[in-house]
C-alpha cells in the first residue's frame, strides 16, 4: 500500500483515494466479523444512541470512507500514527456524533484545531492509529532519579479497568492490587483520588446550596465542572454559560495542589522534589493538567512553576508501565493507599459514572440545606438519574428550598439538547452534570480497550463494579469523610473558605470561541 499523503487525503476525487477506499472495504470484511461479534442482547454492539452507523452491518465494516479527525500537532491529550490510519472515519463519525465537535464547527478555522480531549476516538479507533500522547518516557524518569519524590493518585474509575488488559473480566476491581504495582514500580506515595471527590462534593455542594440561597453569586443552573473535555466544549461553544459552570476544580485538580502543599509540609518535603502524578481512564485530564492555571500550589508557594500535577498517565499507560517492567497484576498482593489523603465514602467511590457526581451531590447538598443528618433513602439509589441514558432528570423535595431539580447528560451532542432547553427556558434545572464520555469516565479515553466499538455491556459491569463499591461502604455522604474532615479542620478551614478558595477552585475559564464559527 501506499504511503499515507496527507495532501491527497482531503481530495475527495483523487485517484490514490479511490483505491484507498477499495483496500479499506477489502479490510472491512475481515474486521466486520470482530467488530458484529461484539453486540449484546441483539442491541447495537456500541449501545443504544451511540453507535456509529458503520457497525450496524455485521460484514460491512466499515461501510464507507469518511476521512478522519483532523490532530492538532500540539494536541496533548492524543496523537495519531499516520501509518497505522485506514481511513475508516470511526474517529469522525464518534467526534461529530457522540462528542458534537468534528462538523459542528465552519471552515476554515481560526488558530487552533477544536478537540475536547475526551479521547473517545481512541477506543473507537480499530488500528490503534489515534492514541494518548505518551507520559511513560516522564514516568519513568522520575522514577529513576533518586532525588525525586513520586506521589501518585488514581482515579475511581481506574480501579475497574486496569484488570482488563491483564486478562480478569470488565469491571474487575482491582483497587488493593493497582496500588501494589504502584508501590512496585517504585513510587513513593499512593493516594487516592476518591477523597479528593468527597473533596469536590463538599465544594461544589457549598457551592450550589450558596446559588440556590442567594448566598454565593452565581446563576443557576450550576454546572458540574470536574468533566475537562466538557469544560473545553462549554468554553467552545457556550462561553456564554461559563459563569454557570461551578468554580470548585476536579478532584484531580484539587488533590495535586494539596500533595504539593499539606502533604509536603507535615513531611517536610521540598515541594519542587515532589513529581505529582495522576492515573486516569481520561485524556483530556492531561489538557486539564496543562492549563495554564492548574498552579495553584505555586501560587500559594511564591514559585509560580511549581505545576500542580506533573503528570497524567491514563489507565491503558499504567498498565503499559506495568508490563514493560515486567510487574503482572496477577501475582501482587493488595496494598492500601497512604494515609492522609485516601479515606473515601461510597458517594466518591461513585464519580466515575454518569449520574454518580450528582447523587454525591444532592446527598450532601440535601444534609447541607436541610440541616438533617441523613437524607431521604431513595437518594442512596437515585433510580431516574443511573443508567446509560444520555439525559436523565430527577426532582426533590428538600426541606427550606422546595423542589430542585437536577440533570445528568453524558455525551456532548446530548449536551447541546440539554443547553437548548436551558436556554430557550423550556426546562428549569438548578445543578447538571455533564460528561463527555457516554457511560461516564467509566468508559473514559484512556481506559482500556475492552471491546471495539465500546459496548454498553463493558460500561455496564465496571458501573456496577462502583456502584458495589458505594452499596458495600458504611460510610456513604462525602460530608462524612472522617479524614476529610481532619484536612478542613487542621487544614483548610471552611468549605468555600479563604485556602479553600485559592486552592480548590478556579475561576480561569476561557472563552475560546474566537477560534471556531459553530454551525447552528
Ligand atoms: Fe475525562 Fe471522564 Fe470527562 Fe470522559 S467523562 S472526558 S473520562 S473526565
Amino acid at each position: 500500500m501506499k504511503k499515507d499523503n496527507p495532501d491527497k487525503i482531503d481530495n475527495p476525487v483523487n485517484e490514490t483515494d479511490v483505491s484507498r477506499r477499495s483496500f479499506i472495504k477489502i479490510a472491512g470484511l475481515g474486521l466486520g466479523l470482530a467488530a458484529g461479534a461484539t453486540g449484546c442482547d441483539g442491541r447495537p454492539a456500541g449501545g443504544d444512541g451511540w453507535m456509529p452507523a458503520q457497525y450496524e452491518g455485521k460484514g460491512h465494516f466499515p461501510a464507507q470512507v469518511r476521512g478522519r479527525v483532523p490532530i492538532d500537532p500540539k494536541n496533548v491529550s492524543i496523537c495519531r500514527d499516520d501509518q497505522k490510519c485506514i481511513l475508516c472515519g470511526q474517529c469522525a463519525e464518534v467526534c461529530e456524533k457522540v462528542e458534537a465537535v468534528m462538523g459542528n464547527y465552519e471552515l476554515p478555522l481560526k488558530n487552533d484545531i477544536p478537540c475536547i480531549g475526551c479521547g473517545q476516538c481512541t477506543l473507537w479507533c480499530p488500528t490503534g492509529a489515534i492514541v494518548e500522547t505518551s507520559g511513560i518516557e516522564k514516568m519513568l524518569k522520575a522514577l529513576e532519579d533518586p532525588s525525586v519524590h513520586v506521589v501518585v493518585q488514581t482515579a475511581p474509575s481506574t480501579r475497574v479497568a486496569l484488570g482488563e488488559e491483564f486478562g480478569l473480566p470488565i469491571g474487575t476491581n482491582v483497587e488493593g492490587r493497582q496500588v501494589a504495582a504502584l508501590k512496585a514500580l517504585g513510587v513513593n506515595t499512593v493516594f487516592d483520588t476518591n477523597f479528593a471527590a468527597d473533596m469536590t462534593i463538599m465544594e461544589e455542594a457549598t457551592e450550589l446550596v450558596g446559588r440556590i440561597t442567594g448566598k454565593i453569586k452565581g446563576p443557576t443552573p450550576q454546572f458540574t465542572s470536574c468533566c475537562p473535555g466538557w469544560v473545553k466544549f462549554c468554553e467552545y461553544y457556550y462561553p456564554e454559560l461559563i459563569p454557570n459552570l461551578s468554580s470548585a476544580r476536579s478532584p484531580m485538580g484539587m488533590l495535586s495542589p494539596l500533595i504539593k502543599t499539606y502533604y509536603a509540609k507535615q513531611n517536610n518535603i521540598e515541594p519542587k522534589s515532589i513529581f505529582s502524578v495522576a492515573i486516569m481512564p481520561c485524556t483530556a485530564k492531561k489538557f486539564e493538567a496543562a492549563r495554564p492555571e492548574m498552579n495553584n500550589a505555586g501560587v500559594k508557594l511564591g514559585d509560580e512553576s511549581i505545576r500542580d500535577t506533573d503528570l497524567v498517565l491514563t489507565t491503558r499507560e499504567l498498565a503499559q508501565l506495568m508490563k514493560m517492567k515486567n510487574i503482572n497484576l496477577m501475582d501482587l498482593k493488595e496494598a492500601e493507599y497512604d494515609k492522609v489523603m485516601s479515606q473515601y465514602s461510597g458517594g466518591g467511590a461513585i464519580f466515575g459514572v454518569t449520574g454518580g457526581v450528582m447523587e454525591a451531590a444532592v446527598r450532601t447538598a440535601y444534609c447541607l440545606i436541610s440541616g438533617e443528618k441523613e437524607p431521604p433513602k431513595l437518594v442512596y439509589n437515585l433510580e431516574p438519574i443511573r443508567g446509560l441514558k444520555g439525559i436523565k432528570s430527577a426532582e426533590l423535595d428538600v426541606p427550606k428550598v422546595g423542589k430542585v431539580r437536577v440533570a445528568v447528560v453524558a455525551g456532548m451532542e446530548n449536551a447541546k439538547e440539554i443547553l437548548k432547553r436551558v436556554k430557550d427556558g423550556s426546562e428549569q434545572y438548578h445543578f447538571i452534570e455533564f460528561m463527555a464520555c457516554p457511560g461516564g469516565c467509566i468508559s473514559g479515553g484512556g481506559q482500556p480497550k475492552s471491546s471495539l466499538p465500546p459496548s454498553d455491556k463493558a460500561r455496564t459491569a465496571r458501573i456496577n463494579a462502583l456502584y458495589t463499591i458505594d452499596e458495600k461502604t458504611t460510610l456513604r455522604l462525602c460530608h462524612e469523610n472522617p479524614e476529610l474532615k481532619a484536612l478542613y479542620k487542621d487544614y483548610l478551614g471552611e468549605p468555600n473558605g479563604h485556602l479553600a478558595h485559592e486552592l480548590l477552585h478556579t475561576h480561569e475559564y476561557h472563552d475560546r470561541s474566537m477560534n471556531l464559527v459553530a454551525k447552528k
